[in-house]
């Protein structure tokens, strides 16, 4: 089944164009990753799937489920079920994570989410990711370590579980056992009723993970698509050869 299909996408920020016309087909069940040297436009590709308006779409089609959404704004392409992981997460003072992931649940959803139910999904999710309860209390990134605050973008994905997320550089700056835990994080919540685009350098995030497609960016378009051989290709060799 599909979920995302991007059609000749041209993604221009203030008036420069960064995407030259991308093409890309997510099925449920498939796991994508994304690859380039950076400033190759990784980010700007989530970006503009996620609708942020910095990024003008000024060519191009997106879709999701079969639906045109080229022209629909972020929230309602959240309810769609499209999530998105930042690269450098913000903090947001003044507003607790617990109390935020529940917001973020009932905005998605449409439905408040039973607290004694929701409280019991958030401290399961929580221990699955070693970040403890307490968190929960805190306000959101506020003084959290890099590793926390992807941790915590994780948690995200896991209380919204949405039809197709994507990742951008979840595992950078994390030390090994934190890659592990948010590896974990993946791959429990993948399904064959879901998707992910992931954004990394390294194999080690998904190293338990059966990756579909691997897509290197290059001058604003996808240069090349093999399987999951290519990441440890470029892992050693670097993206020269591209
Ligand atoms: P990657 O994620 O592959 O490292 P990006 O998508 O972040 O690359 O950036 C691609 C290009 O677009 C870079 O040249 C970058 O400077 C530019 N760019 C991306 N986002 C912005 C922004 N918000 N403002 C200005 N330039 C941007
Ligand atoms: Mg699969
Ligand atoms: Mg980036």
């Amino acid at each position: 089944k599909e979920l995302l299909k991007v059609e000749n996408l041209h993604v221009s920020v203030d008036d420069t164009e960064i995407l030259k016309g991308i093409d890309l087909k997510v099925n449920a069940g498939e796991v994508h990753v994304i690859m380039g040297s950076n400033g190759s436009g990784k980010s700007t590709l989530m970006n503009a799937i996620m609708a942020n308006p910095i990024y003008d779409v000024t060519e191009g089609k997106i879709y999701f489920e079969g639906e045109d959404i080229t022209d629909l704004t972020t929230d309602k392409r959240a309810k769609a079920g499209i999530f998105m992981s930042f690269q450098s997460p913000d903090a947001i003072s003044g507003v607790r994570l617990g109390d935020f992931l529940k917001q973020a649940k009932e905005e998605v959803t449409g439905k408040k989410p039973s607290i004694l139910g929701f409280n019991k999904e958030l401290k399961k999710e929580m221990e699955e990711l070693k970040l403890s309860e307490e968190y929960a209390y805190r306000y959101v990134n506020v003084g959290f370590s890099g590793g926390e605050r992807k941790k915590s973008e994780i948690l995200q994905l896991k209380i919204l579980n949405p039809k197709l997320a994507m990742l951008d550089e979840t595992d950078s700056g994390l030390d090994v056992d934190a890659v592990r835990i948010v590896s974990e994080g993946i791959k429990n919540y993948l399904s064959e009723d879901n998707a992910v685009i992931v954004v990394t350098h390294h194999n080690e995030l998904l190293a338990n993970i059966d990756v579909d497609y691997v897509h290197v960016l290059k001058d604003g378009k996808i240069k090349y698509t093999s399987d999951a051989s290519l990441m440890e290709k470029i892992e050693k060799e670097g993206y020269e050869w591209v």
